[in-house]
């Protein structure tokens, strides 16, 4: 596919993340004002709270967009947003009619402060990644039993908390936890002293379901794509995850980045899950390619110093896809709902360079790695930033997702010190 001109002329750009290819679903304000629902192309935001308010641009009957989330409108369905996305489209593309009427609804998005581009209804997160949980097996139970034998049979997942899901940007504090030594009989009441990020790629939920649905069924609910970092304090985790797997050590943050890039702006970007090593059950068959070709990118900076890009893989290095997540997340009968967030989990690739978590990446602790800065991490410290990038290229123009950031900011005190 060709990119399409646009008459917002920083939209052509090539490297841009917002071309008008991809015309992704945020949520904005200006000047502390109330957040509104907009969508990104080139430098600038269209606002179409106010295309909807001033009748140029009105995706229902009812008002849509006089909420700061996208929620109501993805309850409208496929249909509408294909006949939304066509609209935007011709009102931003080069000759458009009603050009003059637009104009004054695009505002710069260096002016705009970014907030939860959708009410999360419900978050779970998933283990797809093959690469990282044969290596968070190795370090854990040994090459032998690096996969557990479940892995190659269910996209494993939990149920994680949708109160903690943030937009990039929102800041947190190191969590306190209950840390268990191996030299100690007993735990201590500690900050984590071995805090972490997640690659991941987050599927927003656009439709509900009501009983179990197929992998092509559970691919027409996905409305669109966020890039997410499942902060993660493993010394919490390593402690706490048996037998019911994560809970406090992944409740602190889980950030997302502002923008929701929609299934239809990455179809020419369709990609296969790899090779089975074993047959799926044929309810997790997939009809067709349900990947994305995503360059994913990770960037770690020192408080004041200069980012290091510290890791580098592609979202086709998972082994389920979002729409294999789902359908199985229906198959017991769970109701699924429109602004639900499903993690793709960790996205490592096979190389050392390429693994989408620091206790990969210096795994374990054992081996730090080295920023440019000529600073070394085995975990984050405080200060420390995270930058989390993806984009499809295509011929001419790519699909970019923004960024999705969160520094770590020093543990509070004691909050039971008396
Ligand atoms: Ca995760």
């Amino acid at each position: 596919m060709m990119p399409r001109k646009s008459w917002v002329a920083s939209a052509n750009d090539p490297n841009t993340d917002f071309p008008l290819n991809n015309l992704p679903c945020g949520v904005f304000s200006i000047n502390d004002g109330e957040p509104r629902c907009g969508v990104a192309i080139g430098d600038m935001i269209l606002d179409v709270t106010a295309l909807e308010e001033n009748d140029i641009l009105r995706p229902g009957d009812e008002p849509v967009f006089d909420v700061p989330f996208w929620n109501d409108f993805m309850e409208l369905g496929p249909d509408t947003w294909a006949r939304f996305r066509a609209d935007l489209t011709a009102q931003l593309a080069e000759g458009a009619d009603r050009r003059t009427d637009v104009k004054p609804h695009l505002v710069r998005q260096a002016d705009a402060k970014m907030h939860m581009p959708f009410a999360v209804a419900e978050f779970t997160d998933f283990y797809a990644g093959r690469n990282h949980a044969t290596n968070v097996g190795t370090m854990f139970r040994g090459p032998e039993n690096a996969l557990p034998p479940n892995w190659l049979h269910i996209p494993i997942g939990y149920n994680g908390r949708a109160s903690s899901v943030v937009v990039s940007g929102t800041d947190f504090h190191r969590p306190w936890g209950q840390l268990k030594s191996p030299d100690h009989d007993m735990p201590a009441f500690l900050p984590s002293r071995r805090f972490d990020f997640e690659l991941e790629m987050g599927a927003v939920i656009g439709q509900p379901s009501d009983g179990p649905v197929t992998v092509a069924e559970a691919d027409e609910m996905i409305f669109g794509y966020v890039l997410l970092n499942d902060w993660s304090a493993r010394d919490i985790q390593a402690w706490e995850y048996q037998p019911l797997g994560p809970f406090q050590a992944k409740a602190t943050a889980t950030t997302i980045s502002p923008w929701i890039v929609t299934r239809a702006a990455l179809e020419p970007f369709r990609t296969s899950t790899p090779e089975r090593e074993k047959p799926l059950l044929p309810y997790l068959q997939e009809p067709g390619p349900m990947l994305y070709d995503i360059d994913l990118a990770v960037q770690l900076a020192p408080e004041g110093r200069p980012a290091t890009t510290i890791a580098r893989t592609n979202m086709a290095e998972l082994y389920y896809s979002a729409a294999q997540q789902l359908a199985h997340h229906t198959t017991s009968g769970c109701p699924m709902n429109v602004g639900d967030l499903l993690g793709s989990g960790t996205i490592s690739g096979p190389s050392r360079e390429s693994r989408g978590s620091l206790l990969e990446l210096s795994w374990g602790g054992k081996e730090p790695l080295a920023l440019d800065s000529g600073e070394t991490r085995t975990f984050l410290e405080d200060g420390d930033t995270i930058t989390m990038t993806g984009a499809a290229q295509g011929d001419g123009y790519r699909i970019g997702f923004g960024t999705c950031r969160g520094t770590v900011l020093p543990a509070r005190a004691d909050p039971y010190a008396r």
